[in-house]
């Protein structure tokens, strides 16, 4: 039976472990937190000591953590006084990093193994906890075409589609394009809902008629951002659950660093980014990024506000 290592138990990592064990593959569990590997011990998985303790002897090492210092380090040993796990991994250990990272990370740590004869493929995903609870996620793979083969079928256990988009980094590098365009369909999405709403339009109407019309884009299908168009989305709930603004700062914080590395002209990227940060000062990391809706909807509230203290 195989082996499966996974180290970073949050958010994300745990439902997507516990996918892994109901398929009924072995899994050793580690996080730093070890109340993390509590759910995971009590569906079968074995506990570790250490991410060493967890990758040595696996078949198969699967990563999730918040960024890419946490996996230089971790890997590499960089910046800790402890090993690094590609040194005590098994020679054909195959390795997938699935955190959303810088791609330069990704490549670092890529060259390293590819130098000690061992495969790492960069893996982040899209579809959020929701996708991660459910075995939906979509996987978007960065690596050489054999640890591609190898990673699908590992992955297949928890997610409905896998994508491998070029060499080591490219799944990071496609994985923030997604994001950033997704934070600006967003944004789009909310003024121009808030706008219909100013002019006294029903907001379900309006997200139907544009659904169907050339503005139509993901944000209006699953997740739209105003409160009470869609049953069972973050913005019916108060904003709770889905994905964080500050998950979503650190995005568009990589696609610009990105976007420098290559001189690439990313204006809606830049200028989403500034409106998601000036939101997250505003104490809204921690909700849902569909709360940039509030952004347009308060002004409006105050402007209403305003016009009545003048008439008044
Ligand atoms: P999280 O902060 O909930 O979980 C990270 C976990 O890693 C924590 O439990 C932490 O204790 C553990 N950890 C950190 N360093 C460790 C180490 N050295 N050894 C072992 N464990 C360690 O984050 P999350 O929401 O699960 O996100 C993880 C990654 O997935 C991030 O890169 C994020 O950008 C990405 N992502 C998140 C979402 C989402 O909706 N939350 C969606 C897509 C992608």
């Amino acid at each position: 039976m195989t082996s499966i290592a996974f180290i970073g138990l949050g958010h994300m990592g745990a439902p997507m472990a516990a996918n892994l064990i109901k398929s009924g593959v072995m899994v050793k569990v580690f996080d730093l937190v070890p109340e993390a590997m509590k759910s995971l011990t009590e569906l079968g998985a074995l506990s570790a000591k250490s991410a060493c303790g967890a990758a040595s002897g696996a078949d198969v090492v699967i990563t999730m953590l918040p960024a890419g210092k946490h996996v230089r380090s971790l890997y590499l040993g960089e910046g800790s006084s402890d090993k690094g796990l590609l040194d005590v991994v098994a020679e054909g250990t195959l390795l997938i990093d699935c955190s959303t990272i810088d791609a330069q990370s990704a490549k670092k740590v890529a060259e390293v193994a590819v130098s000690k004869g061992l495969e790492f493929i960069d893996a982040p995903v899209s579809g959020g906890t929701a996708g991660a609870a459910a075995g939906t996620l979509t996987f978007i793979c960065g690596g050489s075409e054999t640890g591609f083969e190898q990673a699908s079928k590992v992955l297949s256990h928890m997610g409905a589609n896998i994508l491998h988009a070029g060499d080591s980094g490219a799944g990071q590098v496609a994985k923030i394009c997604n994001n950033m365009l997704l934070s600006v369909l967003m944004i789009a999405t909310s003024e121009s809902l808030q706008m219909g709403i100013d002019h006294g339009l029903d907001p379900k109407v309006l997200s139907e008629i544009m659904k169907v019309s050339s503005g139509g884009n993901w944000t209006l299908d699953k997740y739209n951002p105003c409160p009470d168009v869609m049953e069972s989305v973050p913005s019916s709930n108060g904003y709770q659950g889905g994905f964080m603004v500050d998950l979503m700062v650190k995005d568009l914080g990589l696609s610009q660093e990105a976007a420098l590395l290559t001189n690439s002209c990313t204006p809606m990227g830049a200028l989403a980014r500034s409106l998601y940060v000036n939101h997250a000062r505003q104490g809204n990391g921690t909700r849902d990024f569909s709360s940039i809706f509030e952004q347009f909807s308060s002004f409006q509230q105050m402007t209403h506000i305003q016009q009545n203290k003048n008439k008044g």
